[in-house]
């Protein structure tokens, strides 16, 4: 098995899960022609997509992947699949459930708050986990249907992940989001050292695709909400879910 990133749209990640027989399913696609490269590029045959949440920028591409392949399995919520929000979905989910490709297994994780249907994808034999727009590194997204403690319930389960899961996450957020967290919490020095780090990755233009559970300890602000450093000053406390 084998995860490939693959760029979409300005700053989107999808991702294609490689099965060892050479089936492929690819998460969050925002539009059809990268992934249609990635496959060819990696020998893969597309099965299936795996859509976290219903937002355009993650299943833009389903139609046109689906009118080239009518066969695809097409994952999603039931919350999405009830109100009809992805195209083409043929299979919905909910929390605990467990979705195979190959012998690849990703377990269900339900985390309202960006979205009332969003999921994570866990891959616990490989280590890795897929969170759309529930958590980024260094960050969290917007709630656009949720409420606070909706998506501060959903993020400490992917907190409590084990920590050597690498996180692939929805958007290329991170150097922004680190500048954020410095500045909520000067003086932890993980967070410094972060900051420096992708900053200079992005000047080489390279992805911090993934992090993982360890590193979003450490360094996000959303994950860290209890730490003591983030009420030193309360203001900046309260910004915490902006
Ligand atoms: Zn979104
Ligand atoms: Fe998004």
């Amino acid at each position: 098995m084998r995860i490939v990133p693959v760029p979409c749209l300005s700053d989107n990640y999808a991702y294609l899960v490689i099965a060892d027989d050479g089936r492929a399913a690819v998460v969050d696609p925002g539009e059809a022609p990268p992934i249609v490269a990635a496959l060819a590029r990696e020998g893969a045959t597309l099965a299936a997509i795996w859509a976290t949440h219903h937002h355009p920028d993650h299943v833009g591409g389903v139609k046109a992947l689906l009118a080239a392949q009518p066969d695809l399995e097409v994952v999603g919520h039931v919350y999405d699949r009830d109100h009809g929000r992805i195209t083409g979905l043929t299979r919905g989910v909910a929390d605990g459930d467990t979705i195979e490709l190959g012998k690849v297994r990703a377990r269900i994780i339900h985390n309202p708050g960006h979205t009332l249907g969003a999921i994570s994808l866990w891959l616990e034999d490989e280590a890795a986990v897929f969170t759309g727009d529930t958590l980024f590194a260094a960050g969290c997204g917007r709630l656009f249907e949720g409420d606070a403690p909706m998506m501060h319930a959903s993020l400490q389960r992917l907190a409590a992940l084990p920590p050597e899961t690498r996180v692939y996450f929805g958007h290329e957020y991170t150097a922004s989001n680190l500048r954020f967290a410095a500045h909520t919490e000067p003086d932890v020095p993980a967070i410094t050292a972060a900051l420096a780090d992708v900053t200079a990755r992005r000047a080489r233009n390279e992805p911090t695709t993934p992090s993982t559970i360890a590193t979003e300890l450490a360094t996000n602000p959303f994950l860290r909400a209890s730490a003591p450093s983030q009420f030193a000053d309360r203001r900046r406390a309260k910004d915490t879910f902006k």
